[in-house]
């Protein structure tokens, strides 16, 4: 029997079963009509060279987004790195070396039980052949950056709130790190966390998220 019998395998954006013969994780209906940012969606800040953004956080992709990261729904990954792989691929020119991620404080990883930008991480690395690893931890717990208005604002609450692993500088040192978390919006926390990483020795940060939002705030 097909393990697709067993465990149907349902589009992550809108809950319908996927046929068998389709391909990917997503039905064609959401393939067509999910807000779709053009080109990467590509997001500058500081520190890092690029971040990429298959989705626009927005209608579906975030409704499936919150599901992922507050709902339990982790099996959602798989289909979510494989966007984010596939988004990379086409859209980072440089050669990447390393997959890591931006963690939660422990106090909010204890209550949910998971860090979704770890699983996203992991879900991209294995879908691009890279190692993920951790390189930083969260010293500070933060108020939530979406109701924070201002990039200087926004930049100053991160300001100090990571800190580097004892073992990452020997992990990146001139190594080009692909830098995870689940949304973009002005930048400022891969921001933070890639400053950090390029004072470990890291020859350069790139960064992919599942979203953007928009930072018209
Ligand atoms: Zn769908």
């Amino acid at each position: 029997m097909s393990l697709d019998l067993l465990y149907p395998r349902k589009c992550p954006f809108c809950a319908r079963l996927l046929p068998e013969e389709e391909p990917g994780d997503i039905c064609p209906a959401c393939r067509r009509d999910l807000p779709w940012t053009r080109g990467g969606g590509k997001t500058k800040g500081s520190f890092f060279s690029l971040c990429v953004s298959p989705l626009t956080y927005a209608g579906k992709a975030r409704e499936a987004l919150l599901r992922f990261k507050f709902r339990g729904r982790r099996a959602y990954a798989r289909c979510f790195g494989r966007l984010m792989a596939d988004c990379v691929r086409e859209n980072v020119p440089w050669e990447l070396h390393t997959v890591s991620y931006v963690p939660l404080h422990w106090l909010r990883f204890r209550k949910r039980g998971y860090s979704q930008s770890r699983l996203l991480a992991e879900a991209l690395a294995a879908q691009l052949g890279l190692p993920c690893v951790r390189l930083l931890r969260k010293r500070r717990h933060t108020r939530p950056l979406s109701g924070i208005r201002g990039e200087e604002r926004r930049r100053a609450v991160v300001s100090g709130a990571f800190s580097l692993r004892r073992s990452a500088e020997e992990q990146i040192r001139n190594k080009c790190v692909l830098l995870v978390d689940d949304v973009v919006t002005t930048g400022a926390t891969l921001g933070e966390c890639s400053r950090l990483l390029l004072t470990a020795g890291a020859d350069r940060v790139v960064c992919a998220t599942l979203c953007k939002a928009s930072n018209r705030k």
